[in-house]
């Protein structure tokens, strides 16, 4: 399975912090975390209150997001509303 916006991937970006951006500066909740895999910002995904990973921008010009989950390694590309595995995509290297 292919896809032009999951091919822009050359490395996955992970998540810096465990939260929401957006949501840490209003002080909301969320349910589940998303990485940006085009600007690296981790948003709350669409059953959190705010939906920051599909806010109008970011879902089109930023359409891929990685799960954040615990044992979740899968991609969502917002633009064409397909899921992707990591396949193919080679991990970022860990520093340590
Ligand atoms: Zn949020
Ligand atoms: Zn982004």
């Amino acid at each position: 399975m292919s896809d032009k916006h999951i091919d822009a991937v050359k490395t996955v970006k992970h998540a810096q912090k465990r939260e929401c951006e957006e949501c840490v500066k209003i002080g909301a909740r969320w349910v589940h975390l998303r990485t940006c895999q085009e600007c690296g910002g981790t948003r709350c995904c669409d059953s959190s209150p705010n939906k920051h990973a599909t806010a109008p921008f970011h879902a089109t010009a930023h359409p891929i997001v990685r799960s954040f989950e615990p044992g979740e390694d899968w991609f969502w590309c917002y633009a064409d509303g397909v899921a992707f595995e990591v396949d193919g995509v080679e991990p970022a290297p860990s520093h340590s």
